[in-house]
């Protein structure tokens, strides 16, 4: 049986494993197994890979930047971005990849209208990096939003990014805040000021529809959530792996 997975701290989120079994089964695959990892660390990780015998894994919250240490070659995408959520193993080194970023520009692109030149990104972790790298490919200039602006150089408080909401079309929400269980959440302290014009894209997909995209749909922007952005980052994933098995 060849060996997939999902490592994270906590998964209970996640519909990886559900996506990959319907694939393996509409392919008629079935010397293939996909299972999600709870890791509460780490540390050891390449000797528990070895251990557990995977060909590949896909990384998320909150390991895609923890990982980068430990891989034995990134690349360049990832390398750029600095964040890993796709792991290749071919004879046992482990080669990180990043297949958020074209996924997230994949999705948005067809959304897009010439007043969404430029973007809040909220959260300062691993998926708002590969959400930055994809905007700049796409020409759109962004501004992180953080907690703790004065651990970001380049971000700015919440507070601050309401005041630009009025000019900023296009807001990405890269935290967790309103994800499964904790959905009452949102990373917005108070409601943000969104029109018609707004796109609010929020890389949650469980629940469909978090607090931030209900507060957006009640203004009249546009809103899509993170599973047509899950759906295309496991299939980039799928075809890195199928590649590293026909290249031995
Ligand atoms: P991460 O590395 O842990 O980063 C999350 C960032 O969000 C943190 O750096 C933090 O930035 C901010 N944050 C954390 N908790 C928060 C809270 N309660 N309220 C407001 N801000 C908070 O996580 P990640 O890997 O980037 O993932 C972020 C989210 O994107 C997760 O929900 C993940 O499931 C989702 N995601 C979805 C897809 C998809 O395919 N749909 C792909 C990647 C990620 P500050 O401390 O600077 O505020």
């Amino acid at each position: 049986m060849k060996k997939y997975g999902l490592i994270g701290k906590k998964l209970g989120h996640s519909w990886s494993k559900d996506w990959f079994e319907k694939m393996f089964r509409q392919e008629g695959i079935r010397d293939a197994a996909y299972q999600l990892y709870e890791l509460p660390t780490t540390d050891n990780l390449s000797q528990w890979v070895a251990q557990e015998g995977l060909l590949g894994f896909n990384v998320t919250i909150p390991y895609k930047q923890k990982v980068i240490p430990m891989m034995d070659g990134l690349d360049p995408e990832a390398e750029a971005i600095g964040a890993v959520n796709c792991v290749e193993v071919v004879g046992g080194r482990m080669i990180g990849h990043n297949t958020d970023a074209p996924a997230f520009a994949q999705t948005l692109q067809p959304l897009l209208h010439p007043w969404h030149s430029q973007a809040l990104i909220l959260g300062t972790g691993g998926a708002s990096k590969a959400v930055a790298y994809a905007l700049q490919q796409l020409g759109i200039s962004f501004t992180f939003v953080s907690r703790t602006p004065e651990k970001h150089p380049h971000a700015i408080s919440y507070a601050a990014a309401l005041d630009c909401c009025s000019q900023t079309y296009l807001i990405v929400n890269c935290t967790p805040a309103g994800m499964f269980p904790d959905v009452d959440q949102s990373p917005w302290p108070n409601t943000p000021p969104l029109t018609e014009r707004h796109l609010c894209y929020d890389l949650i997909y469980n629940p469909t529809k978090t607090r931030f995209l209900q507060q957006a749909k009640r203004c009249g922007a546009s809103i899509v959530n993170g599973l047509a952005m899950l759906e295309h980052q496991a299939q980039l994933s799928w075809q890195i792996w199928l590649d590293s098995q026909q290249d031995k």
